[in-house]
């Protein structure tokens, strides 16, 4: 291993007197406090392809994302951090953002493509860069080399839980997870909250990662309308979890998630003595595209 970083990432109980009715208990993995830019499941992902690049005498990582994407920040900044060059791709018309604008302070060459070609990513990687010395990583940091780099979430655990749950995007995090769970032969049910509306694609998507599905339960009611969409419910419950917890969590991926998990627990999913551990999987400066329309004042 030639690039690591050192990560902080404990589990912290949190306390509300739901918890205490119902009688369980929650735990949070705070991935978010790995990096705050090369944030929570994206340092994970990318850890074993920047190994990988650096032995492949590699010297520039090309990524593909969307305008607000966390992946592509984190990109840049792992890329800053350890000697690369780094170039994003970027889906649609030309725009400016505090995210896309803090990978170009990083370094980060940005392209932006239109929707049609961005679709065969692999393709215009092909037809557009020098594949000698650039180094292909998919969106989302999808790969089975950030598989293996997830499975650490569960490796690193120092107690056991009856449940772990996760957000999903592409999947990634949560095949690193449930092959970590078989692998360590742990008794712990994986629940997985897409953020994308109608995915119930993604247990297609873990098992071509070459994760085990059978120990998940796929919770796909808790999208909000969609990818980086929300809705005043959300927001509202985004305000109060942070405001209680001192957590910060944002709408798209683990303000979902957490939403998720305090519904299902009103609902009594959750059998009396249940230690429930959710990931906190980062990638704070989301918020930032989302602050104005929070009913702040
Ligand atoms: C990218 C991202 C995810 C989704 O991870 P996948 O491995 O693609 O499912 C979840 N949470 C945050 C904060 C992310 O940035």
């Amino acid at each position: 291993m030639v690039f690591n970083l050192p990560i902080y990432s404990p589990e912290e109980e949190l306390h509300d007197p739901l918890f205490i009715e119902k009688q369980i208990q929650v735990f949070v993995k705070r991935d978010d406090k790995i990096h705050p830019f090369i944030s929570g499941n994206k340092w994970r992902k990318l850890k074993y392809n920047l190994n990988y690049a650096h032995q492949l005498g590699k010297t520039n990582l090309v990524t593909f994302g969307g305008a607000w994407s966390n992946h592509i920040l984190a990109t840049a900044a792992a890329a800053a951090q350890f000697g690369f060059k780094s170039i994003g791709i970027i889906r649609g018309e030309e725009v400016k953002n505090p995210v896309l604008q803090m990978a170009q302070l990083f370094g980060m060459e940005l392209q932006f493509i239109d929707r049609q070609l961005y679709k065969d990513k692999a393709l215009y990687f092909q037809e557009h860069v020098d594949e000698s010395n650039h180094y292909f990583i998919d969106e989302g940091g999808r790969s089975s080399l950030a598989v293996k780099g997830c499975e650490e979430i569960i490796s690193e655990l120092t107690q056991a839980y009856s449940h772990v749950l996760v957000s999903a995007g592409t999947g990634t995090t949560a095949a690193g997870l449930a092959v970590g769970i078989e692998s360590q032969n742990l008794a712990t049910k994986l629940l997985v909250v897409p953020v994308l509306k109608n995915a119930d694609f993604i247990l297609e998507d873990i098992k071509e990662l070459n994760a085990p599905i059978d120990n998940i339960n796929l919770l796909t009611e808790y999208h909000f309308g969609g990818y980086a969409k929300t809705k005043k419910e959300l927001n509202d419950f985004i305000k109060d979890f942070v405001s209680k917890s001192g957590i910060l969590i944002e709408p798209t991926y683990t303000g979902k998630l957490v939403y998720g998990m305090f519904d299902l627990i009103k609902k009594d999913y959750f059998p009396k003595g249940s230690r429930i551990l959710f990931v906190h999987t980062g990638g704070l400066t989301g918020l930032l595209g989302h602050l104005d329309k929070m009913n702040l004042d």
